[in-house]
């Protein structure tokens, strides 16, 4: 479904990701790990549109989104939950759940998916008359989460939805994207919390100093001792 075919991405002079590859198939969910300043969020960005690739190439559902601008990617159903979740504070939590329904495909189906949504988080539902910007981190992070969704994308790519979050809270986010996976939704996580994250993906790419360097199912990956030693703590 995409395929990332040796992007070099970098910020002026500053190289950040080499020749960093990587593909997701329908369905799946994949996890890009690694720690602080590896380059996964430069990564998801560069997917996002919001920053271009020096040279490799993009591929979304055989259309080549390399050179796209970040409202075409969404356009495509290619689409970005960022860290740190940049929702509109002043704005009720519905309003920023119906802006994420903005284009002509997702708006037809507006009402339909803000009550996919409230099923899958609740507490959006009660508080919907709420500003965003008084929720807790955990809401907000839902809030987010939900955004996204409302643009019916044919892939969610989460940056770093566990930051900052207490261990309930993570675990309920969790809880959700296992359920959003289960009917079928293709994920792409990025994630420091790299067990957590191992858990639930079906595949996973370990990044180090903007390259791969170890891939594998969620599985092989958490047994693997370089993994268990440089990010589990084992
Ligand atoms: P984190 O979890 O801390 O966000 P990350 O793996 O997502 O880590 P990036 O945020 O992609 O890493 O950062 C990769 C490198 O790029 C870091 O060295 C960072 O300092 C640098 N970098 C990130 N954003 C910019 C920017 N706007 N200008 C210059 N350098 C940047």
């Amino acid at each position: 479904m995409l395929s990332v075919d040796a992007i070099n991405v970098g910020y002026g002079d500053t190289q950040v990701l080499f020749d960093l590859s990587l593909d997701v198939a329908e369905g799946e969910v994949v996890a890009v790990v690694g720690s602080n300043g590896a380059g996964k969020t430069t990564m998801l960005k560069t997917l996002a549109g919001l920053l271009q690739p020096k040279s490799g190439t993009i591929t979304f559902e055989g259309q080549d989104l390399t050179r796209s601008k970040a409202y075409d990617v969404v356009d495509h159903g290619l689409v970005y939950v960022p860290e740190g979740r940049r929702l509109f504070p002043r704005m009720s939590v519905r309003k920023n759940l119906e802006l994420g329904a903005y284009s002509p495909h997702a708006r037809a189906h507006r009402d339909e998916q803000l009550a996919f949504v409230y099923d899958l988080f609740p507490v959006l539902k009660e508080r919907e008359g709420q500003l965003a910007g008084t929720l807790s981190g955990g809401q907000q992070q839902m809030c987010a989460i939900a955004r996204g969704l409302m643009s019916r994308p044919r892939l969610l790519m989460l940056d770093e939805v566990s930051l900052g979050l207490a261990p309930v809270i993570v675990k309920r986010v969790y809880e959700a994207i296992a359920e959003v996976k289960n009917l079928g939704m293709t994920l792409l996580l990025v994630e420091q919390n790299v067990r957590l994250a191992l858990s639930v993906a079906d595949r996973g790419y370990v990044i180090q100093s903007g390259s791969v360097v170890l891939t594998g199912t969620g599985q092989e990956l958490m047994a693997n001792n370089n993994v268990r030693k440089a990010y589990l703590g084992l």
